[in-house]
C-alpha cells in the first residue's frame, strides 16, 4: 500500500469541483457559492496554502485562536483575506470580535448583537447572520427555531429579535445560518436546509429587506446543502484533513 496524502491545494480543487457538479445540478452558478475554509485548530500556515490556492475566505471558531492566527496571516500575506466567525460567541467576548472579524455567522441574541454593535472601531460595519437552530437538538447553538412554521409564538418571537437586531448601528443583517445535525446519511439533512431556507424567505418578506445569505452546509453535507440554495458553506475537514 502506498502511503497517500494530499495536499491542502488538492483538497481545494477537489472541492472546488464538488461544489461546481452541485451547481450544475441544481441549476445554479458556482459563482453563487462561497467557500470559506474552517482553519479552527490548523496552523496559520495551512491558511497560506489554502490561500495560495486561491481561497480568500476564512473561518475560525474561538476569538483567542483568532486573536492569534489572524495577525500572523496578515503580516504573511500580501492581499486581503476575510474572516468569519463561525462559533458560538459568549457576550462577554463581543469585544474581542468585534474589531477583528468580518463577518460573525452565529449571532443568536439581541444581546450578543448590541455588543458587537456597540464594540465596532468607528467607521467598521459588520456582516451578521442570524445562527438558527431548526433541528431542534439541545445540543445546537442558536436562536431557537425548530418549531417555525408551526409555532406563531415562536415565529413572532424570531421576526421581533431580527427586527431589532437588524436596526442596531453598523450592523448589516445579510441571512441566516445553521449547524445541521451530525448524521450518517446527508440525505437525512435536507429537511433542515430547507427549513431554513423557508424561514430565511419568511423572514425577508417581514422585514422588507433581502437577505442574500444562507451559510449552511460543511464536509459531510455541503452538496445537499448547495442543493437547497446554500451561498456559503464553511469547510473544515476536507481542505485542511482531520482535526485531532
Ligand atoms: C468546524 C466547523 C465547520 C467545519 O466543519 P467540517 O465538518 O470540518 O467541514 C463549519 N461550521 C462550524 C460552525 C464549525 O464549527
Amino acid at each position: 500500500m502506498t502511503d497517500f496524502v494530499t495536499t491542502i491545494a488538492e483538497n481545494v480543487a477537489r472541492v472546488r469541483e464538488t461544489i461546481t457538479d452541485a451547481c450544475t445540478e441544481a441549476g445554479r452558478d458556482p459563482a453563487s457559492v462561497l467557500l470559506i475554509a474552517v482553519s479552527k485548530t490548523k496552523p496559520a500556515q495551512a491558511v497560506l496554502e489554502a490561500a495560495a490556492a486561491g481561497v480568500q475566505h476564512f473561518g475560525e471558531n474561538r476569538v483567542e485562536e483568532g486573536e492569534i492566527k489572524i495577525p500572523q496571516v496578515t503580516i504573511a500575506l500580501h492581499m486581503p483575506v476575510t474572516w468569519h466567525m463561525v462559533g458560538h460567541v459568549q457576550s462577554r467576548k463581543a469585544r474581542d470580535v468585534a474589531p477583528l472579524f468580518d463577518v460573525v455567522h452565529s449571532v443568536d441574541s439581541e444581546k450578543l448583537a448590541a455588543k458587537l454593535s456597540a464594540a465596532l472601531p468607528p467607521g467598521k460595519m459588520l456582516d451578521v447572520l442570524l445562527e438558527m437552530n431548526v433541528s431542534g437538538e439541545a445540543s445546537k447553538a442558536g436562536l431557537d427555531a425548530a418549531n417555525w412554521e408551526r409555532d406563531a409564538e415562536q415565529r413572532a418571537g424570531l421576526f421581533s429579535t431580527a427586527r431589532a437586531i437588524a436596526a442596531m448601528p453598523n450592523l448589516r443583517v445579510r441571512g441566516l445560518m445553521t449547524v445541521a445535525p451530525l448524521v450518517e446519511q446527508a440525505e437525512a439533512v435536507r429537511p433542515v436546509f430547507i427549513s431554513l431556507r423557508q424561514l430565511r424567505d419568511a423572514l425577508e418578506q417581514e422585514l422588507r429587506s433581502p437577505l442574500p445569505h444562507l451559510s449552511m452546509g460543511m464536509t459531510d453535507d455541503y452538496p445537499t446543502a448547495i442543493a437547497e440554495g446554500a451561498t456559503m458553506i464553511r469547510i473544515g475537514r476536507a481542505i485542511f484533513g482531520a482535526r485531532v
